[in-house]
């Protein structure tokens, strides 16, 4: 039971476009922020407060990496908006739900795809897991 979906309306795009670009204005606040509060720490700090900063900076440096990786994604869907394909699966070519964008901006894929991809990432896990740990011929001599 397949259900159809409609055309964003322009003023649906438009909401999600602000809100698209508040929320990338947001991280460029605090990527600017930042560095400021360690520069003042690494300078006046005895040791305590220098492994204090440097626990700063590494925990920084691991929320501005999820960030960046965010804020491209972001890029990419402002991207989409100028060639007239936000809002379509990249792997159906169908509208996603509005209600589904509204709740995640950069969504690529509808819910449908989605779940079909999450499913393949699960089915192979094991075989990806073992490839990684370079136990895939051992596995096979342990079974036969
Ligand atoms: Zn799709």
């Amino acid at each position: 039971m397949a259900e159809k979906i409609k055309a964003l309306s322009k003023k649906q795009i438009e909401t999600l476009r602000q809100k698209l670009l508040s929320e990338k204005e947001s991280l460029v606040f605090n990527d600017g922020s930042g560095p400021t509060l360690d520069l003042s720490l690494a300078n006046g700090g005895d040791d305590v407060e220098q492994s204090i900063s440097d626990y700063n900076n590494s925990h920084q440096l691991r929320f501005r990496n999820r960030e960046v990786f965010y804020a491209k994604k972001i890029d990419r869907a402002l991207k989409k908006f100028e060639v007239n394909e936000y809002g379509l699966c990249s792997e159906c070519g169908c509208w996603i739900k509005f209600e589904r964008l509204l709740a995640r901006p950069t969504a690529e894929m509808c819910i449908l795809c989605k779940e079909e991809s999450e499913r393949d990432e699960s089915s192979c896990f094991i075989g990806r897991q073992s490839k990684s740990l370079g136990r895939v011929v051992d596995l096979t001599g342990m079974l036969a």
